[in-house]
């Protein structure tokens, strides 16, 4: 009996929705598509294409680019972990640079953009059995996903998580830098007129600032289990 949901994990940025959601689809052998790590290719596409001038985006020309920017994610078996391609290329450091996440939020307020990637997600998602993380997965993308999940933490928190992790991956920023663009991306996703960052009704709220991961998956793992006990009853009770 296939009980496999769809999770939905929406948030701030830099809140820590992607280690739990990929630490989560881990436990579950489900699927993990980190929505935001689309975008961020789309907004790597723009650069390469240049149709970013003087700190601007030109829609109309990105909108034109858009059938030539091929997005997938493939799996490194080494690194036990899926990563982001843009037309055949790994990208994934490069979508991690600062100059990217200082684009990404006005690339993805483009209403095509938008579009593209949300038909994109929702066919990967068909099957079920797949953890979603992004600003509008549980209101836009998957609004009839079993368990939505709506991630907060303190600004000041996030800062720092985010600072630890360029700094690991050896990118050179200040925690400055990092704030400022903190700031400006939740201004931006949650302002925008297309489908603004936002928690779904029913959405479940996990301020984790002061949670351990482990702590974070427990909670998220205890209410997966309880929708697929959930699931599992009412394919019981349709094949009776
Ligand atoms: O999740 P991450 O911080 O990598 O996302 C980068 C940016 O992509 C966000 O700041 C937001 O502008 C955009 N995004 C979005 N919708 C999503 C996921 C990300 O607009 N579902």
């Amino acid at each position: 009996m296939n009980n496999k949901i769809n999770i939905a994990i929406d948030g701030y940025s830099s809140c820590g929705k992607s280690t739990m959601a990929k630490q989560v689809a881990k436990e579950l052998n489900y699927i993990y598509i980190d929505t935001g790590a689309m975008y961020r290719a789309v907004a790597l596409h723009a650069l390469q294409q240049g149709v970013i001038k003087d700190g601007e985006v030109d829609r109309e020309a990105l909108v034109k680019s858009l059938d030539n920017a091929y997005i997938s994610f493939r799996y490194n078996t080494d690194k036990q972990l899926s990563e982001t391609y843009l037309n055949g290329q790994n990208v994934e450091l490069e979508i991690r640079s600062l100059q990217v996440s200082s684009y990404v939020s006005q690339v993805s307020d483009v209403v095509e953009v938008r579009q593209k990637l949300v038909r994109l997600q929702q066919r990967m998602a068909e099957s079920r059995g797949v953890v979603m993380d992004g600003r509008d997965i549980g209101t836009v993308v998957l609004p009839d996903a079993e368990l939505k999940i709506f991630v907060t933490a303190d600004r000041k928190v996030r800062a720092q998580r985010r600072y630890d992790e360029l700094m690991a991956k050896g990118m050179s920023v200040t925690l400055e830098e990092v704030v400022n663009n903190l700031n400006m991306r939740d201004h931006l996703d949650s302002t925008r007129k297309t489908d603004p960052l936002r928690q779904a009704k029913d959405a479940v709220v996990l301020d984790n600032t002061n949670l351990t991961m482990e702590e974070q998956y427990a909670f998220v793992l205890n209410l997966v289990r309880k929708e697929q006990e959930k699931k599992t009853a009412e394919l019981t009770a349709a094949a009776e």
